[in-house]
């Protein structure tokens, strides 16, 4: 039956998914039949929501087509229990593209509060648009903070050497962390600055379409498997993996693999676990059929 709207309703819910839009999150979902009721939507659920998202389309089209040169395409073939507002990049299938508008949509971010904690740059990523293979760590740390790229330093050191011990090159993979600030101090993110900035990586995997992610560490690891399970419990296998966003049986995404190992700045704390980490990436060579330059990283 379609919703009709009383206007103020419409003006309220339209602001509430600009915001959810300006957050990097395109995705509504209806859980299930007992919708919570909030405070917009309160007397029809979720479901105008879900619905104005759709006729938002347009007018989002509009805006994006004014600030970017990039088509959004229409949402097709939605399931009654998920519903997503097309991200802006979906209508492009170069990769190098979809990467510069979602590098666009971040802007100069202020969404989470490590924009206002010495951050000197966004650190959004780095690497072949087309890699099929990723590294995703954690997030920057001073040098990275210093040269707007991820693993620069001493860690990023390592992790070339690792690049390279599996016959690659650090051009030929895509390197990001699940958040594109510097924490201060170079603490752990928290989750909610990763839960506000990891949508952007989700979009950077889809736009990419890797046949492997490796997950550097254990933030990495549990923001991309949503699992709160120990480093060492969630090492030593691979998980089918789909950036969260994508639409479920999306035939734009092939299908990706996810291995975890430890992060390279753990690996120069504890040296000694570096043969465990060598076996992680070895799995992952045999999966993409890379043949070792060399023995295990120093
Ligand atoms: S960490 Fe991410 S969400 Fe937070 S301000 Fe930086 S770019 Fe924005």
């Amino acid at each position: 039956m379609p919703h009709t709207l009383d206007p103020a309703l419409r003006r309220a819910l339209a602001e509430r998914v600009r915001y959810y839009n300006e957050l990097g999150i395109y995705d509504f979902y209806q859980r299930g039949p007992a919708v919570q009721e909030s405070a917009v939507g309160t007397a029809a659920g979720i479901a105008p929501l879900l619905a104005l998202s759709t006729a938002l389309q347009s007018e989002t089209r509009e805006e994006m087509a004014a600030r970017k040169s990039a088509v959004v395409a229409p949402v097709a073939d939605e399931s009654i229990f998920e519903a997503h507002t097309p991200k802006p990049e979906y209508s492009v299938t170069d990769p190098v593209t979809a990467l510069k508008i979602i590098r666009e949509d971040l802007g100069e971010c202020t969404r989470c509060k490590l924009h206002e904690q010495g951050r000197k740059q966004i650190v959004f990523g780095v690497g072949n648009p087309r890699a099929e293979l990723m590294f995703v760590g954690e997030g920057p740390g001073a040098d990275e903070d210093a040269q707007g790229e991820p693993f620069v330093g001493r860690a990023g050191q390592l992790l070339n050497n690792m690049i390279k011990a599996m016959g690659l090159q650090r051009e030929d993979v895509y390197i990001a962390n699940v958040v594109k600030c510097r924490p201060p101090g170079n603490r752990t993110p928290e989750p909610d600055e990763c839960d506000t900035c990891s949508p952007f990586l989700m979009r950077q995997i889809a736009a990419i379409k890797p046949k492997v992610v490796v997950a550097l560490g254990a933030t990495a690891a549990k923001n991309l498997l949503a699992m709160n399970s120990s480093l060492g419990d969630l090492r030593g296998r691979f998980y089918d993996f789909k950036p969260a966003g994508v639409r479920s049986n999306d035939p734009a995404w092939p299908g990706a693999r996810l291995a975890v190992t430890y992060h390279p700045a753990y690996l120069l704390r504890d040296p000694r676990q570096k043969g465990e980490a060598w076996k992680d990436l070895q799995m992952v060579m045999k999966y993409l059929g890379l043949k070792a330059s060399s023995g295990a990283p120093k």
